[in-house]
């Protein structure tokens, strides 16, 4: 038997077939495409979400700042908020999830370790996700395997029927795919059927459709690294809903056929090349001069030195 799959259709059959959650056929795929054992599968799964948790401990613990100044440790100050426990409107563990899901992207902006998660730029949503609803619910590192496995799957359909990447089909596909992602492996965590994980990947994608890829300067700095804070709340709605009982009515297959559309629409200007919204604002072209100027200042140094003979 096969468990190679494209659609979220197949995947949802194949569960069915063998009455197992995502994950399970997740690993099963991987064994068979990768040739390689449940624990060799299982060993890489825990060394990635060691590295996930790495960076969210260097992020929120040591102020960060990028070196074109726009990140300047956003998750050293909401995690020292949280410490004196001003009022919020959220829940603690929802505020940690926004720090974690920051210091991740804020490692990423300064050249620290992270986990591209499908991404580097929505390197946090995956991580901030997964390792909130474990402490929310208490569970250990089984479930989170099975979560990140979950990602996989998810992760997989998208990549293999629209794309992955803001300079492809804009924010949408890079952050929108990983809210989805987080939202499906969450739901599987919390003991939702398979039809409720593609039902939280389907409203948490559908709930950031159209979403352009416009940073500042180029950079995956403005809006990126705060941005991943909304979309791990967007997981955490879609999966609430789905865990509620509440189904999208639009099929994932359908909704990611829809992003591929809505991506190939996009203008340039709005994938990834900083020629439009955000990046043209007036501090975006002040960046954008600001970060010229001191390319022109640094060329010297990769000129060849001239050698007296
Ligand atoms: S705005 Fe573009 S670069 Fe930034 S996270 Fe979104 S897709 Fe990535």
């Amino acid at each position: 038997m096969s468990y190679v799959f494209k659609k979220a259709t197949e995947l949802q059959a194949l569960c069915e077939q063998l009455n197992v959650p995502i994950s399970e056929i997740a690993v099963r795929y991987e064994m068979e495409v990768k040739g390689l054992s449940r624990e060799q599968i299982e060993h890489r799964i825990k060394t990635v979400l060691a590295a996930m948790g790495k960076a969210i401990i260097t992020g929120k613990t040591t102020p960060q700042q990028s070196k074109s100044g726009m990140v300047t440790g956003d998750a050293y100050i909401l995690e020292q908020a949280l410490k004196e426990k001003p009022e919020m409107i959220m829940s603690d563990i929802a505020v940690k999830a926004m720090v974690w899901s920051m210091a991740t992207n804020e490692s990423n902006a300064c050249s620290n370790c992270i986990v591209a998660c499908p991404t580097a730029g929505s390197a946090g949503i995956v991580p901030a996700s997964l390792y909130a609803v474990r402490e929310r619910f208490g569970f250990g590192e089984k479930e989170l395997v099975a979560g990140l496995l979950n990602t996989s799957a998810i992760g997989l359909i998208i990549e293999e029927n629209a794309m992955m990447s803001g300079a492809s089909g804009g924010c949408q596909s890079e952050d929108g795919s990983a809210a989805a992602m987080a939202a499906s492996a969450i739901t599987e965590m919390r003991g939702g059927s398979v039809d409720a994980c593609l039902s939280a990947a389907s409203l948490a994608l559908k709930n950031v459709l159209g979403l352009v890829c416009d940073p500042i300067g180029g950079l995956v700095e403005v809006p990126c690294v705060k941005r991943t804070t909304f979309m791990v709340m967007n997981a955490f709605t879609a999966s609430d809903l789905a865990i509620a009982g509440i189904r999208s009515k639009v099929p994932f297959d359908q909704v990611v056929d829809a992003m591929r559309r809505i991506g190939e629409q996009m203008p340039s200007a709005l994938r990834e090349t900083a020629q439009g919204g955000l990046a043209t604002t007036e501090v975006g072209m002040h960046v954008k001069e600001k970060l010229a100027q001191e390319k022109e200042v640094c060329t010297p140094l990769f000129e060849k030195p001239e050698r007296d003979e």
